[in-house]
């Protein structure tokens, strides 16, 4: 648990693999399609190590480097953008009084972050349902993770 809180709050650490996982990646690009063996190793590999250290949801769109590597999916109210305005003076979450706002923890982690830290600035599409349970790498590589929703991003 404590290594788990360590390396939460170090998220230039965190921004810095994401990074070189990405890069790693990037040549192997064209085997990265949904719906067969690879992607069934990348959930299983996703769910193992971003479960414990993120508090994974298996959203399928992971925005972590966007929101200070911090899962915007464990905010009791699923935001994508926040903080919604409901945090209590102590800085602990309206719905769950037993836990710290995440939006106030992505923010905070986010100003220690060089490369990615700005980008919790950025107006947050609402997250797509039908990529629950999806490995977040492998729409990131075929882009169906920052498609936009009809409407949204004029
Ligand atoms: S944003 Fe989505 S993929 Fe990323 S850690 Fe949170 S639930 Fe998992």
């Amino acid at each position: 648990m404590r290594v788990m809180s360590w390396i939460q709050n170090h998220p230039h650490v965190l921004e810095e693999a994401y990074s070189r996982a990405r890069a790693a990646l990037v040549p192997f690009r064209r085997w990265l399609r949904r719906g067969g063996t690879v992607e069934r190793l990348f959930i299983a590999g996703e769910k193992l190590t971003k479960g414990p250290i993120f508090d994974c949801r298996m959203c399928g769109q992971c925005i972590l480097h966007s929101t200070g590597m911090t899962c915007p999916m464990t905010c009791p109210k699923t935001m994508r953008n926040g903080p919604c305005g409901g945090v209590r003076p102590d800085g602990t979450c309206e719905v769950k009084p037993e836990m710290a706002c995440v939006w106030l923890q992505a923010w905070e982690r986010s100003k220690r972050m060089p490369a990615f830290g700005d980008e919790i600035l950025r107006l947050q599409p609402p997250v797509d349902r039908r990529l629950e349970g999806s490995s977040a790498w492998i729409n990131e590589f075929t882009g169906d993770g920052a498609r936009m929703p009809p409407g949204w991003g004029a």
